[in-house]
């Protein structure tokens, strides 16, 4: 084949869509229970975006985005995440002043210049919230628990949850300090990528996805916060509310978060078997974004998940509407000359609500009954020159087997009663 998709992207394919469909469906009817409305923002943002927020030393902004100069020379680039264009749209639309408190729920492709691997795509798709307009740890209880309930409820095994306090600025830059203290006898063995995070963003150290560099973090023994009282108060009363909220998590582990935008609370949901692509969520709180993008102080804590390494962890046939079920009506006719008829049948039954599907290519009658099959219809309505004579019209029940001659004026009516009766 000469042409393909581009490298990291990928067809969703017909036959895929239930599983999107019902895992999108799922993480809706989440959302709605816990009173996050849906917001869609662009998938192009000025580059200066994420440059603000993301952080100028994250992997993202240094070599993940997809970037170019439109025709009038602005930098443009491909949303790589959610967060930073819903507190643009909050800004933007004064949301602040409107409401104030805000929760929101998004679903949609996302775009990282990646190596593509298993578990890692250069377009993927991300759902998540954001909870703009408080500090209270309460809220970093909902969107912990709002997390885990849609990532069990699209049928996820089993997951870890990994959870940490970074602190506030003066609590970072302590951290880092002493964590560059601890590894700098390491700093030679550190992959080539983490020799220069060193420097910049020693948290992503911790966050790297390498053997040698998991290893050696994996030494240090203890957290490299030490938290002031304000922020271990915050730390405490959200795991206190975990507890309550009967979600178990790991606190031991040193785990931190990369963006430049977390403080305090920062999780990460890892699912088993996905090798070292196993983070299928993943948030915190991020207290100075909103000011930082112009706005006014302003609390706030959001998380998001990844739709493909979701599904790859999730057993196939989990979702209800993995295995299709017959249904609608295939309209097939014995000649050329009756497909006219069988077409002004077909529209009738679309304009009653009921699926309706023919051939208009003159095959054989066997070859019809055959596509019907294929395309699990419930039911094949035959029509021919005798049937057509006599105003009737054969109906065959594909699942159960059955066939029977019905009046062709009471035919409508007859198959919106069966199909409301499947329903
Ligand atoms: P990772 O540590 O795996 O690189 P990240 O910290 O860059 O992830 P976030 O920006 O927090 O990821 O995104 C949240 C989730 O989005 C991740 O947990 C993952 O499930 C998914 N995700 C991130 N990058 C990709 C990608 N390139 N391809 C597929 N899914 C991704
Ligand atoms: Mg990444």
């Amino acid at each position: 084949m000469e042409l393909q998709a581009l490298r990291g992207t990928s067809d969703i394919l017909p036959e895929d869509i239930p599983r999107w469909l019902s895992l999108e469906r799922t993480i809706r009817r989440l959302a709605r229970l816990y009173s996050y409305d849906e917001i869609r923002t662009p998938l192009l943002e000025e580059a200066s975006l994420f440059r603000r927020s993301v952080g100028e030393t994250t992997d993202i902004v240094q070599k993940e985005m997809f970037q170019f100069e439109d025709r009038s020379n602005q930098l443009i680039v491909l949303r790589p995440e959610g967060t930073a264009s819903i507190v643009r749209a909050y800004l933007e639309h004064h949301l602040d002043k409107r409401i104030g408190f805000a929760k929101f729920f998004y679903c949609g492709a996302m775009f990282r210049a990646e190596r593509p691997q298993a578990g890692r795509f250069r377009q993927f798709h991300q759902f998540g919230v954001e909870a703009i307009g408080s500090h209270s740890p309460w809220i970093d209880v909902e969107a912990i628990t709002l997390c885990q309930a849609m990532l069990s409820a699209c049928g996820l095994p089993q997951s870890r949850l990994w959870l940490s306090s970074m602190g506030c600025k003066p609590d970072q830059l302590r951290a880092s300090q002493k964590l560059r203290e601890r590894l700098s006898l390491h700093r030679s063995s550190l992959c080539s990528d983490c020799q220069s995070r060193f420097d910049k963003n020693i948290f992503r150290v911790l966050d790297c996805k390498k053997e040698s560099c998991r290893a050696i973090v994996w030494k240090e023994k203890t957290s490299p916060f030490i938290l002031c009282a304000e922020c271990q108060a915050h730390y405490d009363q959200v795991r206190q509310g975990l507890h309550s909220a009967g979600i178990s998590f790991d606190d031991t582990g040193i785990f931190a978060r990369g963006l430049d935008y977390y403080t305090r609370t920062v999780f990460e949901f890892r699912a088993k078997g996905l090798g070292a692509q196993d983070a299928v969520a993943a948030g915190g709180r991020y207290n100075h974004l909103v000011e930082e993008l112009g706005g006014p102080s302003t609390g706030a804590v959001g998380f998001a998940a990844g739709i493909e390494r979701l599904l790859m962890a999730i057993p196939k046939g989990t979702s209800d509407s993995s295995t299709v079920s017959r249904h609608g009506i295939y309209v097939a006719v014995t000649q050329p000359t009756l497909i006219a008829e069988g077409f002004r049948l077909s529209q009738q039954l679309r304009e009653k609500g009921i699926a309706a599907n023919m051939d208009y290519d003159s095959k054989s009658l066997k070859a019809q009954l055959r596509e019907a099959d294929k395309v699990q219809a419930q039911y094949v309505a035959i029509l021919g020159e005798a049937e057509l004579a006599q105003q009737s019209i054969t109906v065959k029940d594909l699942g159960q087997g059955t066939q029977r001659t019905i009046p062709l004026d009471q035919f409508i009516q007859e198959m919106s009663h069966a199909a409301n009766h499947e329903q």
